[in-house]
């Protein structure tokens, strides 16, 4: 029989911070919790085994599970001595998802279980307090019917409101008439009759009654949240961050503890660190009298916690730590020993019961990059955690964000304020505010950049936050859902910036007189919490001689190489700041396209339209002083550090000119007319030009084009070894798919190599000779191929094209039904695909090797920046990775760890 119920609490603890697979986080760590002796409410925790059981039984409970929970109730019972339904003495209880990994707002939680017409009087009378049951109840009837009779029934509302909305229509009409101004003004006899009026509507409205029998509530509650694991906003946010949906949620069901009991009673969230900068300042924010939904849900502006935590905004509320000491002492020894003890910042909420302090949840912190960063030199230096672990900390992905751009100081001197908020999500950003989530993905899907400015976010904006450069909210603390979210993302985002009057109708947001419609430009700077008019210059933000330190110490447990692919003196130039040992892929082609390309491109362009060899020899030789040129200059940034230069890699007809003034010009150059540009033109169309007449294709047909290339390169080497430097070229053939085509092509380098040595009286020229390998057969035969190759450089953006068949040009337009449908878990030219292109890769490296054991191999596709694939490279023995030069320091720290991982 499986078991499907694990206890924690005071009295007895079943499982521990190991189980997160089995007890989803939040139930992990409570049980750890309670295993510290922290005051932890007593609870327990369906596992996330239960829910994927739930799922294959169509929906249905295990047979067991019943009766697993009444026992378990019991010891909650015996240990709160109270009973669940109970007339005299009623236990309530909270019902919580907790994935393995925090999904923050995706799935649902219902509190104040057990409320009904039986064991209303019996709380009134426990706690004297008949305003607070009421309340309760009312909370409990909102979630409820909202969560359980809607949501999780699937109930489609025909108004397209839902029964919440309706819900809080009526408590704010009922607030509006009797001019309250607080949930907590309503009178008591208002508060009842709400409560009456509430079930009314739900009857109508869903055409079924609220339940009135506690253990209805209860297994409605607990089937409703596993349901929430397949709700749109979590399968929605499982997609973006690439989580499996076969982790399921587990349930925690715990005894309700009460932070709206009155003034001796309150709620808060915290972080045992700053989660934006990473200081050492115990952080948070509580509220007096309210339910912990109220802080995160953006309703009230929250207080801050201490000292530490006070800001513009909120410096005038009282802090826990001046409000209530002794409570703040005891949470501040916690955070101590929660700190000591998970030796990580952990975010933490907590609830005060008419002065008795309950931990209700920890959990490893969100945290921006550059507080990860930050908090792990600090861990490391007070000795709390070694060199390792603070390597593994940062999350090579985050750093994108760190090396993004800030807003210009210089700009923001003379900049008009629109502004001011919290700094929920760091960096700069710009875009035309947008005012619904739906608006936001509608621009951002047409190129636009978008500010989504909202009242406050809930779950149902992911998508919107998702597609905009940056979230400005006017409520909400730095514990609400947008800075949770924003933070997790690294996005730029400003909560609480309380002077903006929104009006989504209208489209406009107030502050002041000032009025600013849809598509006006704001730009936002998230590490200050400031809002511009207008769009500001954006810097660069890799000066930091924290991250230069780390990045160092990290290069030390490092053993794969990284390049990067640059096509210019400048890239390479960039890519060497980022810590680049040399180039993996220079692209030839692009010399033809990018600054001062005119004059090369339409020598290439005579070269390709012309007929005969003399024709194309002549077009090649006024060429060859411009490639030449091209690649003696990056050979000369890179000196002394290998440079991979590919030979021409696109069909030809992608050159070809399409205006009537560049062909007149390619015309008048050959002698020839419009009609004949034209008709040799057509010849070059190809059905499948990315499988066609393209790479060493072109060289095997037109070797003279070979052969400029290859002399350019060797030319290039010669002049700067004579004007002393050391370039290190490699030759790098793409498209391969036989050996003989390297035999063709060697043959041409091997007669260039030494006319070059000749006319420049030396006596070598270091170098490689190598290909890519992009296509399976290449693979597959990879063996004879290293005959020849002194190395490979998986080419994986086509190698990816050619396993999958997927046009890597054409993908966008069915990927997204492949992840939505859960076919892929993620877009295979974003994250290699281990298990077929990863193979591939698996039976060149081995068998290359067989041939030529030191043989040099690199990756040189965009994977070479995706950190899941850098790790797979270095289990593959890769020699390095190379990527676009601001991935660099992304594959750097990511290889780091693998090295670091592999040998735990
Ligand atoms: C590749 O195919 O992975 C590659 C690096 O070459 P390109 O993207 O230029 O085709
Ligand atoms: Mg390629």
């Amino acid at each position: 029989m499986t078991r499907y119920i694990y206890e924690f609490g005071p009295g007895k603890t079943d499982g521990d911070a190991s189980l997160k697979n089995l007890l989803g986080g939040k139930g992990a760590n409570l049980a750890e919790m309670a295993r510290l002796g922290l005051p932890v409410p007593p609870g327990f925790t369906i596992s996330t085994e239960c829910c994927n059981d739930y799922f294959d039984l169509g929906w249905r409970f295990p047979d067991t599970l019943e009766s697993e929970i009444r026992t378990a109730m019991g010891h909650i019972e015996d240990q709160m001595k109270m009973k669940f339904g109970d007339p005299d003495a009623p236990l309530l209880v909270s019902c919580r998802s907790g994935a393995r990994s925090s999904m923050p707002g995706m799935m649902e939680t219902i509190l104040n279980v057990g409320l009904c017409s039986t064991t209303i009087p019996g709380l009134v009378e426990k706690t004297g307090n008949e305003w607070f049951v009421y309340d309760a109840y009312r909370r409990l009837i909102m979630m409820y019917s909202d969560v359980v009779m809607e949501k999780a029934d699937h109930v489609v509302p025909e108004d397209g409101m839902g029964i919440r909305l309706n819900l809080e229509m009526m408590m704010n009409n009922l607030k509006n008439d009797k001019g309250y101004e607080h949930d907590t003004d309503i009178s008591l006899q208002d508060m009842q009759a709400l409560c009456d009026r509430f079930k009314k509507k739900i009857s109508q409205y869903l055409k079924k009654e609220f339940p009135d029998d506690p253990w209805e509530q209860l297994m409605g509650a607990i089937g409703a949240v596993f349901k929430s694991w397949n709700g749109k906003r979590a399968v929605s946010y499982r997609r973006i961050e690439h989580i499996p949906d076969a982790w399921g949620t587990a349930v925690n069901v715990q005894a309700m503890v009460f932070g709206n009991m009155g003034n001796t009673s309150a709620t808060g969230v915290a972080f045992t660190r700053d989660p934006s900068t990473g200081k050492n300042h115990f952080f948070g924010e509580w509220l007096v009298n309210a339910q912990g939904e109220d802080v995160v849900a953006g309703i009230r502006t929250p207080n801050p916690l201490n000292k530490d935590t006070k800001n513009m905004q909120n410096q005038h509320l009282p802090s826990l730590e001046e409000a209530m000491p002794v409570l703040y002492d005891q949470l501040y020894d916690i955070r101590n020993t929660l700190e000591s003890h998970y030796k990580d910042m952990q975010d933490i909420e907590f609830t005060i019961q008419e002065g008795t302090l309950y931990m209700l949840q920890c959990r490893v912190g969100k945290r921006t990059a550059t507080a990860a960063l930050n908090m792990a030199m600090d861990m490391y230096e007070q000795g709390m955690i070694d060199e390792k672990t603070m390597i593994c900390r940062l999350n090579p992905k985050s750093l994108d964000e760190m090396l993004h751009p800030i807003v210009d100081p210089r700009e923001e001197k003379t900049a008009v304020q629109v502004a001011e908020g919290l700094p929920a999500g760091p960096g700069g950003a710009w875009g035309k505010i947008v005012f619904t989530a739906d608006d936001a993905v509608q621009m951002a899907k047409i190129g636009e950049n978008v500010i989504l400015v909202r009242e406050e976010t809930s779950p149902e904006d992911i998508e919107g936050m998702r597609a905009a450069s940056a979230v400005l909210t006017a409520r909400g603390g730095m514990t609400s859902h947008a800075a949770l979210v924003a933070r997790g993302w690294g996005k730029c985002c400003i909560v609480g910036a309380g002077a903006m009057k929104i009006n989504v109708k209208n489209r406009q947001v107030q502050v002041g007189t000032r009025v600013f419609n849809e598509g006006d430009v704001f730009t936002l700077n998230g590490t200050k919490g400031i809002v511009y008019d207008g769009r500001l210059k954006m810097k660069d933000a890799l000066e930091n001689p924290k991250f230069i330190k780390f990045m160092a110490i990290a290069d030390r447990h490092r053993t794969m190489g990284v390049r990067t692919n640059a096509d210019t003196p400048e890239d390479a130039a960039t890519a060497l700041k980022f810590g680049a040992q040399g180039i993996g892929l220079f692209r030839t082609e692009h010399m033809f396209y990018g600054a001062d390309s005119d004059r090369p491109l339409f020598l290439l362009r005579k070269m390709i339209l012309s007929k005969s060899t003399d024709e194309r020899q002549a077009a090649l030789d006024e060429l060859f002083p411009f490639v030449k040129q091209e690649i003696r200059n990056t050979l000369e940034v890179m000196d002394t550090l290998p440079v991979t230069l590919r030979l021409l890699d696109p069909p030809l007809h992608e050159f070809v000119p399409e205006s009537e003034a560049n062909q007149m010009e390619i015309a008048k150059a050959l002698g020839i007319d419009l009609e004949e540009v034209n008709k040799r033109s057509r010849v070059l169309k190809e059905s499948n030009p990315m499988i066609g007449h393209r790479g060493v294709r072109l060289g095997i047909t037109f070797p003279e084009i070979t052969q400029m290339q290859v002399n350019a390169i060797f030319t290039a080497a010669a002049e700067l070894i004579v004007s002393g430097n050391h370039p290190m070229p490699e030759i790098m053939v793409p498209v391969t798919c036989n050996e003989k085509e390297l035999t063709f092509v060697k043959k041409i380098v091997d007669d260039c190599y030494q006319n070059v040595l000749k006319a420049h009286n030396l006596e070598q020229i270091p170098y490689l000779f190598g290909t890519m390998i992009e296509i399976p057969r290449a693979a597959l035969i990879a063996d004879k191929m290293a005959k020849d190759a002194q190395f490979f450089s998986f080419g994986t953006n086509d190698l990816t094209q050619m396993t999958f068949g997927f046009s890597r040009d054409d993908i966008g337009s069915f990927m997204n039904d492949y992840i939505d449908h859960a076919i892929l878990d993620s877009d295979p030219f974003e994250t290699l695909d281990q298990e077929a292109v990863g193979s591939l890769i698996d039976i060149a490296v081995e068998r290359g090797r067989k041939t030529r054991p030191e043989i040099k191999l690199g990756i040189c596709g965009e994977h070479g920046g995706d950190p899941a694939s850098v790790t797979f490279c270095h289990k593959a023995g890769l020699t390095y990775v190379s990527c676009s030069p601001y991935r660099v320091p992304i594959a750097r720290l990511a290889a780091a760890q693998a090295a670091i991982q592999e040998n735990d």
